[in-house]
């Protein structure tokens, strides 16, 4: 059924069986799922992952799971947005927005890391699933957790928003905050995980994981017509997902999804938690891991585990990157939304104000095409914004006082704000 073959260690190359490893025991590299490619190039057509149902399992030769998929039937498929106003405003003519706000059942990216993780730990037999998490992934866990039947034991910051939380826990999962940062828990959740045996889907089966991540890159290149995009801006964090739509790209080349084209892909951190960007701008392969500082929480990691792998995958494509401030992911959020009634969360502000500088850097050029990555949604974060917007008038149920204030504002028109 499945065309996996091994666990091969990413630096020694060692193989490994398919189980719940994440390191090489002779290197400490990662490990990462291999697959038999030719058959798989033999087994699939575009027509035939066409008819499939809208969710991320149409990709599934392409996946690591065995037997028929169970979890996340509704996850992935997610919009690809042509933005003709927003495209205007920056003057792109060919822009998209991928659009996971409305991935489902928890409304970011991560929905689709999980529902491969979530199967796998089934797989394997695990009654326990946790997760180190900045937010969204807790979220992601504690529901496709609850819908398997699992027991589920959440990690996070303490500094995490509330919608968070209140996310996690609605779903029966057991909710632990430290007190520390990302870091402090990813640490913390390494030595839980090795002592009480639990699936850690970013840990443990971080292997599988990261593999759903590759659908995000699958999905735009089919919505494309089955092509490549010239330019993709994504978000890093612990770097996971740009280097697996990287991956997923290439793959759909290896198999024969798509003809040859050439890609770049651009990498977006906060100013307050860049230790990617830093690099590689340095132009050195050593990231220096930073305290994250940021309004950006979900992207807040200041020593990401896979960040040499995003170094290699936008430097191998000719891509760039850079960093957005707390204002300029603001702006970008609001700019987003008054154009293309899209509201994203700040991981989404900073692809979004980190595209408009590859712009005005000339890096991205008008007539390319260009997708940019909004991974999560900003009602799960409305902290960030809330003081940033016009507050609503407040008037009493009479019309002399509707009167009074629409000639006070001038007129129907709202004003823009933040649609500079
Ligand atoms: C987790 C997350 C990311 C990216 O994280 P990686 O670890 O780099 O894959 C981006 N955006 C949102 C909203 C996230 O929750
Ligand atoms: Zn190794």
């Amino acid at each position: 059924m499945s065309y996996v073959t091994s666990l091969k260690c990413r630096e020694c190359g060692q193989d490994y069986p398919i189980s719940p490893l994440h390191v090489c025991e002779t290197c400490f590299g990662p490990l990462e799922v291999q697959y038999d490619y030719a058959k798989i190039r033999a087994a699939v057509s575009r027509q035939a992952i066409e008819r499939r149902p809208h969710n991320l399992w149409r990709y599934r030769e392409l996946l690591p799971v065995e037997g028929e998929p169970e979890i996340g039937p509704c996850s992935g498929f997610t919009p690809l947005v042509r933005c003709e106003r927003l495209g205007a405003e920056l003057g792109i003519k060919k822009l998209y927005v991928k659009d996971d706000t409305v991935n489902h059942p928890t409304l970011s990216y991560k929905d689709r890391v999980v529902s491969v993780a979530i199967s796998k730990a089934r797989e394997f037999g695990f009654t326990t699933v946790s997760c180190a998490s900045t937010g969204n992934l807790a979220t992601a866990v504690a529901a496709h957790a609850a819908r398997a039947g699992l027991n589920c034991v959440i990690f996070m910051p303490e500094s995490v928003e509330t919608g968070k939380i209140v996310g996690s826990t609605i779903y029966g999962a057991r909710v632990i905050t430290i007190r520390g940062n990302y870091d402090d828990v990813n640490r913390l959740c390494s030595e839980i995980a090795d002592k009480y045996g639990w699936a850690f889907v970013n840990i443990n089966l971080r292997p599988y994981y990261t593999e759903g991540a590759k659908t995000f890159g699958f999905e735009v290149a089919e919505q494309l017509g089955w092509r490549l995009p010239d330019h993709i801006v994504m978000p890093t964090a612990g770097g996971t997902i740009l280097p697996k739509v990287a991956k997923g790209f290439k793959e759909f080349r290896e198999v024969g999804l798509i003809r040859d084209g050439e890609f770049k892909i651009h990498c977006a951190q906060a100013a307050g938690s860049a230790p990617v960007v830093h690099a590689l701008h340095k132009g050195t392969d050593l990231i220096t891991p930073v305290k994250p500082d940021t309004i950006a929480k979900s992207i807040a990691i200041g020593n990401p585990a896979d960040g040499f792998y995003v170094l290699r995958a936008v430097r191998e494509s000719g891509g760039w990157g850079d960093v957005a401030t707390d204002p300029e992911i603001i702006d970008a959020i609001k700019l987003l939304a008054s154009t293309e009634g899209i509201f994203a969360e700040p991981a989404g502000g900073t692809t979004l104000a980190v595209a408009i500088k590859l712009i005005q850097q000339k890096r991205i050029k008008p007539d390319e095409t260009v997708v940019v990555a909004i991974t999560g949604n900003g009602y799960k974060t409305v902290e960030a914004v809330a003081q940033a917007i016009e507050q609503p008038c407040v008037i009493e149920a009479r019309l002399k006082e509707f009167d009074a204030l629409y000639e006070r504002l001038g007129g129907s028109r709202r004003p823009l704000a933040g649609a500079a």
